[in-house]
């Protein structure tokens, strides 16, 4: 297990506490991480400081083409990748090597093609006897720090168009789950000029921290918590850094009385139990029309109970743990609470696995309120609310009455009333009879306390580019 940062190019053990990562299947110690010291993290910024003015003025194509040598080395030893990423995550291997290395490839592919086709919006004389030109320029040292639900994939999300931008990263993986992002290290060190990409590992406070705090860092992107993300902008305050923000989600599902029940069943047990729930798009919060509402949580409530939960490599797995005793705690501690309401009804699941590993049923909570915590608050697990409607303004109001903005959905067959409630909807996404469908070329981000800042997307590219106006006296 390759567990070395890397820090200007040299793979080097880390000189901080030593972290225990687990496998979450089985709670069992998987590998031990050595933090970045203070500083390893000095050396990294500054190593991407040095490495900025040589990156930034690399032509587009040959940034492009270290991209796709990347998205090429990913693919040839994606067996492996997927192998680690599923014991450190505890997802089903067959979900980490078919879903999401193509996807994480693409991610790389598509920003090097999108690099070459950045250009600024005008030349123009707007002032006689002078030229102005809009430049779209890299911001400088970016400093981005990733969650544990989706490592590799966050990592790709983040140095996808950072780089093409022009920009040196120092990255930061989770401290849960660094070593895909450690594995990648390797690949970064032999494919990108010293210094270009950094990485560190170790926790917020002890590493994320100072490396966000460093003078040299220009740009902050975090994908993690609101909570997490309020720390960022304070620490970003001091030295009026760039922030890029993907927080949580709570999704809204709203079903019409003529949505198509089948799907819409099919649907929310794939992408409301998708990575155990632990997906800030989850399908979470279903509000469904009274007339679909009884036939909606019965056959949801069977076909969940059929997700096959099991270690990553279990045949026809389809759900593994989540990350952490903590995190599996916490999911019980949301149900428990919600269990205690009298008008609520557990459907299917509601109950921690038994055994060594972090396990969670797939769980239905029906008859639940908007007023309810369980509507209101990401749980991050395996577990999907459905709450009762009459109208379609209820339905829209309810939808938009939370403090997320991520992702959103409307299942019903006409489509005049689909288009209308996308329109109403507050959120970065709203899928119409789909869910959870991303695309590299389509942006990702939220509003509200789901953040700003789009992921994926020329809309990235823009976001990590600054732009500049350039005159020229005739
Ligand atoms: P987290 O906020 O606990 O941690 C995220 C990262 O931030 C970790 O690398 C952590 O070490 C680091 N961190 C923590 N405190 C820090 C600090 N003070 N300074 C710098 N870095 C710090 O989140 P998590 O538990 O790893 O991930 C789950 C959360 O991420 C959920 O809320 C989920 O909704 C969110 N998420 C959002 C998206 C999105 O695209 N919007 C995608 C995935 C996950």
């Amino acid at each position: 297990m390759q567990t070395k940062l890397l820090i200007n190019g040299k793979l080097v053990a880390g000189e901080g506490k030593v972290e225990d990562v687990l496998n979450p299947a089985t709670g069992k110690v998987l590998a031990r991480v050595p933090e970045a010291s203070r500083g390893q993290i000095d050396a990294a910024v500054k190593a991407a400081d040095a490495a900025f003015e040589g990156w930034a003025r690399t032509a587009p194509k040959d940034r492009a083409y270290l991209l796709l040598k990347l998205a090429d080395r990913i693919e040839a030893d994606g067996a492996a990748f997927a192998k680690v990423e599923s014991q450190n995550c505890g997802k089903p291997l067959a979900a980490a090597l078919n879903d999401e290395i193509p996807a994480i490839a693409d991610v790389f592919r598509f920003f090097a093609g999108a690099c070459r086709t950045m250009t600024g919006a005008v030349a123009g004389e707007y002032l006689a006897g002078f030229t102005s030109m809009i430049r779209r320029d890299p911001i400088g040292v970016v400093a981005s720090i990733a969650p544990w639900n989706y490592p590799l994939m966050m990592a790709a999300w983040k140095l996808g168009p950072a780089l093409a931008a022009g920009n040196t990263v120092v990255l930061k993986p989770s401290e849960q789950t660094p070593l895909t992002a450690l594995k990648l290290g390797e690949l970064l060190a032999e494919i990108f000029p010293a210094g270009v990409v950094n990485i560190v590992c170790g926790r917020g406070r002890s590493v994320g921290a100072p490396l966000t705090r460093h003078a040299k860092v220009r740009m902050i992107s975090l994908t993690g918590d609101v909570a997490t993300g309020g720390r960022i902008l304070m620490q970003a305050a001091d030295g009026i850094k760039r922030t890029h923000l993907e927080l949580g989600g709570k999704a809204p599902v709203i079903v019409f009385d003529d949505a198509d029940v089948q799907s819409v069943v099919e649907g929310v047990r794939t992408f409301g139990y998708y990575n155990a729930g632990q997906d800030c798009t989850a399908a979470c919060r279903i509000y469904a029309g009274a007339k679909v509402y009884d036939r909606l949580v019965a056959d949801l409530s069977s076909a969940v109970s059929t997700i096959k939960t099991g270690l990553q490599t279990a045949k026809g797995v389809e759900m593994g743990p989540l990350i952490s005793a903590e995190q599996r705690d916490r999911v019980a501690g949301f149900v428990k609470r919600a269990q205690r309401q009298k008008h609520i009804e557990i459907t299917a699941g509601g109950n921690a696995g038994a055994g060594g590993g972090f396990f969670f049923e797939p769980t239905v909570i029906a008859n639940a309120r908007q007023s309810d915590e369980i509507v209101r608050r990401e749980v991050f697990g395996p577990v999907v609310s459905v709450t009762r409607f009459k109208d379609t303004d209820d339905a829209v109001k309810w939808a938009n009455d939370s403090e997320y903005g991520l992702a959103s959905s409307v299942w019903t067959q006409d489509v005049g009333k689909a288009m209308t409630v996308a329109s109403r909807l507050q959120y970065g996404c709203t899928w119409i009879n789909t869910h959870f469908m991303l695309v590299s070329e389509m942006p990702h981000g939220g509003l509200k306390r789901s953040g700003y800042g789009k992921d994926l997307s020329a809309y990235a590219l823009e976001d990590y580019t600054v732009v500049r106006h350039v005159m020229a006296k005739l």
